[in-house]
């Protein structure tokens, strides 16, 4: 299954994402729901307060991505235990901006 990857910018000078990879390649995980996971998008939410997680979140569906995943940086807050204050809102905006039908898990591993 096709897949994007949004993720927390705060966190890319400490974390290059290399778990999500793994993850996604071989199906474990947030991605035991998927299978293992073509990766069409990796992308970070660019930035506080994360409004252009919306497009980007469409960028990767236009190309392809069937489901959209939240990287746990941002919900979970790793690698340290800092959650994005703005998870919630930025989840429910995304759903919004790819309509009802469309698939989101706010979390990779
Ligand atoms: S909006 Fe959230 S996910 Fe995006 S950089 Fe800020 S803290 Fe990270």
């Amino acid at each position: 299954m096709k897949v994007g990857i949004i993720r927390c910018q705060q966190t890319e000078d400490m974390c290059p994402g290399a778990t999500d990879f793994s993850m996604a390649k071989q199906g474990n995980g947030a991605f035991a729901e998927t299978g293992a996971a073509d990766i069409v998008g990796f992308v970070s939410c660019g930035g506080c307060p994360g409004k252009k997680a919306l497009t980007r979140a469409k960028m990767m569906t236009d190309r392809g991505a069937e489901v959209i995943f939240l990287a746990s940086c941002i919900g979970k807050g790793t690698p340290i235990g800092f959650p994005c204050p703005h998870f919630a809102m930025m989840k429910e905006a995304i759903m919004k901006a790819l309509g009802q039908d469309s698939k989101l898990i706010d979390w990779t591993h």
